[in-house]
């Protein structure tokens, strides 16, 4: 037999594969993970495929074949499509896969002691403690030394005189088998249909997508959830995706609520540990309830059945650094590999999505209301030019009525804004300067509950200064504009009595705080709740009727061409934390573009209306997703040849019919982190295959070392 080679991918960014001979009894298959050298080093690396060696080259051998569970055809199916349309290499891919090498073997084990049964004849007051207190069991020495109040030394005693037994088990547990018909609510008709057709798709097992299209609050979680459940009784695996500020403990209980176990959790604060024990147990296929955030796609699921995308809309599916992808559209990509079932959940569906349900290429399940006596909160805008706030303040005259009108009720009320800190710009009254981050082109902002000016590009903070730095004025620098923090300081001018909390990703603190602020809410011990962003996701309030948003107009500026489709998106998202149980709700909206189609379809309730326009604008323009966009960064820290690189990409541009490139040009962030940017948007007709295309250009510009060109296909950050 001729020999044969194995091509093996690292994850590293190298362009691809590299052969490997397979020495002569080695049993080497597609799939394993292997060890074999690279210069002196021995690296790990995944067999992508095994070809016939033709005798030209010298080769070395691969080292070995590492007994750990190997990736199947269709998670190396799916790492190579990630890669190619995404353009990055497909070893940066594969290291987004192997997040824990630790989970290839099996996991440490541990002596866990329970009680026997048995009683030894000396009882101690100690060993009746371990029985008394030392529960749950089995557990480690340790563990139930603590609970019980005595030495470690005791509890091995107590075993060696037969009161306890012990067991070698593993480290890493199993997750608990999560039971299909554990829980759930009684569904409403409009419920139960939706949840059947999801169902339904599920049972088929093959490839589909579904729609799940249900205002907010309609139930859309319980109604996927019985998807979920169809799934398990297969003996397969479910991902739930969630945007990662839903990976609340909140969040975590309904899963428990409906399937009787915790999901396995996977998101970027995961420890070592629980990201060892759930990478593989989910590898493994014993992991059957997963709940992740967007990275979770990339688990090597051996059994998946069905992918739920929920918030499907939601910017934070998409990856903007490293491999810059968006799970949303690779969960699809996955679910037509490996033939299953995917759920794309929102209450304001992408364009994209929207599109797709219309044309028939994904079932378009509707939820047009929600359940019982509950309705949709009403939805009023309040021009800024006709109700200016007094001189220095932000809250409109009738934001502060019904705020009122709301707390006199005894019911609760949130204001909106989406700006951490106290104020987006620092200005000085003297010479004007305006603090800026010292590396990148961003103001700073300033946080006054910490003294700090904050660059939120980078993260770059210092004390906020007393003096101005450029001209030395004391005293001259003045906040401009509203941040949460500032908001909350007017809100409790007009409302002294009133208990005000401010809500945040840099106010929220560690998830058990946030936990706490949560249920503070739910129990009414907070009366005004300002916040940005993070309120808006996956907590339900029953005593929050009123919500007001403070700048409606916030995300409209840019150029970005989904911008009005996001603060659509948004509004209807804020507002719909209003009237949860059986107090209907409100929501105002402050504005300086009442006459916006995002902003006054809203207001008529008329999201068809809105939906029509944008597509239309989007269709004359040939924009997503009529058309397709890549976007193209070069960056370097020397500002002329960064330019001079831009400026050579583009003239080695491939000739094609329907694409039209566009810059290079500056972007609103020009320097970033000390490197200068200089952007590219490249437009194109939807016959062209913008990934092939943008990966044969690329091929033809060297890189300096120091200088770094992203490819960014279907952007979503204009910055
Ligand atoms: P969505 O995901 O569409 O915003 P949820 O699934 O979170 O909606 O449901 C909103 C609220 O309504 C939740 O508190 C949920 O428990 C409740 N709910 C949903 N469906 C029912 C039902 N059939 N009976 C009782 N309560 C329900």
């Amino acid at each position: 037999m001729a020999a044969q080679n194995a091509q093996i991918l690292f994850p590293v960014n190298v362009p691809g594969a590299f052969d490997y001979r397979i020495p002569h009894g080695m049993s080497v298959h597609v799939g394993d993970f292997v060890f074999a050298p690279i210069g002196k080093q021995m690296k790990l690396g995944v067999v992508f495929d095994i070809v016939e060696d033709d005798g030209t080259r010298k080769l070395k051998d691969v080292a070995q074949v590492k007994a750990a569970q190997p990736l199947s055809l269709e998670m190396l199916n799916f790492i190579n499509w990630t890669a190619k349309y995404n353009c990055v290499s497909p070893g940066l891919v594969l290291r987004m896969v192997v997040r824990s090498y630790k989970a290839l073997d099996p996991s440490p084990l541990v002596t866990q002691f329970s009680p026997s049964g048995q009683l030894p004849p000396k009882m101690s007051a100690a060993r009746q403690a371990i029985l008394d207190k030392g529960a749950p069991f089995p557990a480690r020495a340790s563990e139930i030394a603590e609970r019980a109040g005595v030495s470690s030394g005791v509890v091995r005693g107590f075993e060696a005189a037969g009161g306890l037994r012990a067991q070698t088990l593993p480290v890493d547990a199993p997750f608990d088998i999560p039971d299909a018909e554990f829980g759930g609510m009684e569904l409403t008709h409009a419920q139960r249909q939706a949840s059947d057709e999801l169902m339904a798709q599920v049972a088929k097992r093959e490839f589909n997508v579904s729609l799940l299209d249900g205002v907010t609050g309609s139930g859309k979680t319980e109604v996927y959830f019985e998807a979920v459940a169809e799934a398990i009784k297969q003996g397969g695996q479910a991902l739930i995706l969630v945007p990662e500020i839903a990976l609340t403990q909140a969040g975590m209980s309904r899963f428990e609520a409906r399937f009787g176990v915790a999901p396995a959790p996977w998101h970027s604060q995961l420890g070592d540990a629980q990201r060892r024990r759930v990478w593989r147990e989910a590898a493994q296929g014993r992991a059957q309830l997963v709940v992740g955030a967007r990275s979770a796609l990339y688990l090597p699921f051996p059994k998946l059945r069905l992918i739920v995308v929920d918030e499907e809309h939601d910017t934070s599916y998409k990856q903007e650094e490293g491999v810059i992808y968006n799970a949303r559209d690779m969960a699809v990509v996955r679910g037509k590999i490996a033939k299953h079932s995917v759920v794309l959940a929102s209450a304001t569906p992408s364009l994209e999505s929207l599109v797709n349900a219309r044309t028939g290429r994904y079932a378009h399940v509707i939820l047009p209301e929600r359940p019982g006596a509950i309705t949709l909160p009403e939805i009023d805008l309040i021009d800024l030019k006709d109700h200016p706030p007094e001189k220095g303040d932000f809250i409109s005259a009738p934001l502060i009525e019904a705020t009122q009108t709301v707390l006199a009720r005894g019911e609760q009320a949130m204001l909106y804004l989406n700006r951490r800190g106290y104020a987006p710009l620092i200005i000085c009254r003297s010479c004007g300067e305006r603090l800026k981050s010292p590396d990148t082109d961003s103001w700073l902002v300033e946080h006054r509950r910490t003294g700090r000016a904050v660059c939120h590009q980078t993260g770059f903070s210092m004390r906020m200064p007393t003096v101005c730095p450029e001209c030395k004025a004391e005293e001259s620098l003045t906040p401009v504009g509203p941040g949460v923090e500032r908001v909350a300081e007017e809100a409790a001018r007009h409302f002294p009595d009133a208990r005000i909390e401010i809500f945040s990703s840099d106010t929220a603190g560690n998830p058990a705080e946030i936990a706490a602020r949560m249920a503070r809410m739910e129990q009414g011990e907070i009366d005004i709740l300002v916040g940005t962003q993070m309120v808006v996701k996956g907590h339900n309030f029953p005593n929050l009727t009123f919500v007001g948003v403070v700048d409606g107009d916030l995300a409209l500026a840019g150029g970005d061409p989904r911008a009005g489709e996001r603060t659509y998106q948004t509004l209807v998202q804020v507002a719909g934390r209003a009237g949860r149980a059986d107090k209907p709700g409100h929501a105002l909206i402050q504005t300086h573009q009442p006459d916006h189609e995002a902003l006054s379809a809203l207001a008529a309730g008329d999201r068809e209306r809105f939906i029509s326009a944008e597509l239309g604008l989007r269709e004359a323009l040939l924009l997503p997703p009529f058309g397709k966009l890549a976007a193209v960064i070069i960056s370097g820290e020397d500002l002329k040849r960064t330019e001079s690189l831009a400026k050579k990409f583009v003239s080695l541009a491939p000739r094609a019919d329907g694409v039209e490139i566009l810059g290079p040009s500056e972007p609103p962030i020009g320097r970033l982190r000390g490197r200068y940017r200089r952007r590219l948007l490249i437009q194109a007709e939807p016959t062209v295959n913008l990934p092939a295309y943008m990966q044969s250009w690329r091929k033809r510009l060297k890189l300096p070392s120091k200088y770094k060109l992203q490819i960014d296909i279907d952007p979503q950050s204009f910055m």
